[in-house]
């Protein structure tokens, strides 16, 4: 059993990955959809959650490495390799994370893309309130009249990828997460891809490090 952590800036297309692994029957963590969830519940730690992400900051290092701890200890049941979205995304967490875990069980990658294309992605992207399917008004539209393919519901923007919130991701992305890309490298964990090419050969190439 492997923890497959995919990394990358917001708008690299994370989501969009783990959403083919998850039909194709991989299992996977997504972070950002585990404190959505918190926050739908409505509890007293789901608005404190709430107001941090709607401002596009993080959720602070402890509370984070807790709750997805917590989470991946329930599901290594199984062999079953681990594709995490979103955990660790600080050096805080990366340290959380390697108290729990080996180096040996450990594969990251980094969807690598250019800024300027990062803000024209995130702009455009809408996604499904029920099932949370992510589409892009360009570049991946559902097939009729911006309703989920799935659910039928009316896509939405999430507060998060209004324009200044995303100017506000990218900036907390540099200082905080993209240091734990050269983490990983330094420590021969690394593997890039170039995630500027089409949903399908990104798809691909992800497969072959699962193989
Ligand atoms: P995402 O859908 O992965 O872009 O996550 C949405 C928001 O959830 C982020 O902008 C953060 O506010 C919060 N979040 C997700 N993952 C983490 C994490 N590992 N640590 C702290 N905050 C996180």
């Amino acid at each position: 059993m492997r923890y497959i952590l995919l990394l990358g800036p917001p708008g690299s297309g994370k989501g969009t990955q783990v959403e083919l692994l998850k039909k194709e029957g991989f299992k996977v963590l997504i972070t950002g959809d585990i404190l959505r969830n918190e926050i739908e519940k409505n509890s007293l730690l789901g608005e404190r959650i709430k107001r941090i992400v709607n401002k596009g900051e993080l959720v602070p290092d402890d509370l984070i490495v807790e709750l997805m701890e917590t989470i991946i200890k329930e599901d290594t049941s199984s062999d079953k390799d681990i594709i995490i979205d979103g955990y660790p995304r600080t050096v805080g967490q990366v340290e959380g994370f390697l108290k729990n875990h080996s180096d040996e069980k450990i594969i990251a990658v980094y969807l690598k893309v250019d800024k300027d294309i990062l803000k024209k992605r995130l702009t455009g992207r809408r996604v499904c309130p029920v099932c949370k399917r992510v589409y892009h008004i360009e570049y991946n539209p559902p097939k009729n009249d911006m309703k989920c393919d799935v659910c039928n519901e009316p896509l939405i923007i999430r507060k998060d990828d209004e324009p200044e919130v995303i100017e506000n991701r990218l900036s907390v992305y540099d200082k905080q997460t993209q240091p734990i890309v050269e983490l990983f490298e330094n420590k021969g964990l690394l593997r890039v891809i170039d995630a500027q090419r089409t949903i399908s050969e990104i798809f691909t190439d992800i497969k072959e490090i699962l193989m």
